[in-house]
């Protein structure tokens, strides 16, 4: 059976036991969604609630709809969906968010702004959902058809519309408004790495004389490698962070998934501590 791990969020449970649901198309019990999730926050049982959730929907369904008269194959048939279908967990390191191919520039932006945004330019709808759903990354897409099918509607895979007619700064402060985002140590703009604060003799043969004279802080993606320092980019690239307030919570280290439209209901758990909040890095340029 698969199982939620212990240190998953309410996020990642409610996501796994939507995902349960929906693939058992049993709108009726999805009663038990919240049921469990209140359980969930008052023990922090998380794996044993979705063992609890998942045992319940198959007791039913099978008393439902497994029928001894059946042919033994129907029979068969139904056992192994009930068996498979529980959704795997999502990895815990996987991105913040996934943009299709209309919103590279927003996804620099967010990066920029602190969260890894995977970018998918030339993908088609169908291998673009598949991956978004094997993680618990927020698909943002500027598609209005593809944010309309049933497993965004239902809230398996967490998914936001951002309107086609807005630029690249108003997608930011949209995403931000909608998704609740507040702005965190800005990561790398080319692949969404962390940016860890090198010595610059250690980088010195790959910056330019000028900018080694100067003294300013080098910082290198623990990712692609590159190098960043602060330039004239990040002139222009601070008005538009400035519209997202600086993080005051822990979010860095929770999942988003549960942070979609249709689940901004669900409260988050408290039991992880309050960190310091992190400064907006000074980076960048190459
Ligand atoms: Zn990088």
């Amino acid at each position: 059976m698969n199982s939620i791990p212990a240190t998953a969020s309410i996020d990642d449970l409610e996501r796994a036991l939507r995902g349960l649901f929906f693939r058992l198309r049993t709108p009726r019990l999805r009663s038990h969604l919240q049921r469990h999730l209140r359980v969930a926050r008052q023990t922090e049982a998380f794996d044993e609630c979705y063992a609890r959730s998942r045992r319940r929907v198959i007791r039913r369904l099978f008393a439902r709809r497994v029928d001894d008269r059946w042919h033994p194959r129907k029979r068969a048939h139904w056992n192994e969906l009930l068996e498979t279908s529980a959704p795997h967990s999502p990895p815990l390191d996987s991105p913040d968010f996934h943009c299709d191919a209309g919103l590279g520039g927003l996804a620099k932006l967010l990066r920029a702004a602190g969260y890894d945004a995977a970018f998918f330019p030339g993908i088609d709808d169908d291998r673009l959902l598949n991956i978004t759903a094997t993680t618990s990354a927020v698909l943002l897409t500027n598609d209005w058809r593809l944010s309309q099918r049933g497993v965004f509607q239902h809230g398996v895979v967490p998914c936001l519309h951002v309107p086609i007619t807005m630029k690249k700064s108003e997608q930011l402060v949209f995403v931000a408004q909608q998704l609740q985002l507040e702005r965190r140590a800005t990561r790398c703009m080319s692949c969404g790495g962390r940016l860890d604060r090198v010595e610059r003799e250690s980088v010195r043969d790959r910056i330019p004389p000028r900018t080694y004279d100067w003294g300013v802080d080098i910082h290198r993606c623990d990712r692609c490698d590159k190098v960043f320092w602060e330039g004239g980019h990040w002139d222009r690239l601070s008005p538009m962070l400035a519209a997202m307030p600086l993080a005051t919570t822990s979010l860095a280290t929770t999942s988003l998934a549960g942070r979609s439209l249709e689940a901004t209901s669900i409260a988050r758990p408290v039991s992880q501590p309050p960190q310091q909040p992190s400064p907006p890095a000074t980076i960048i340029e190459p």
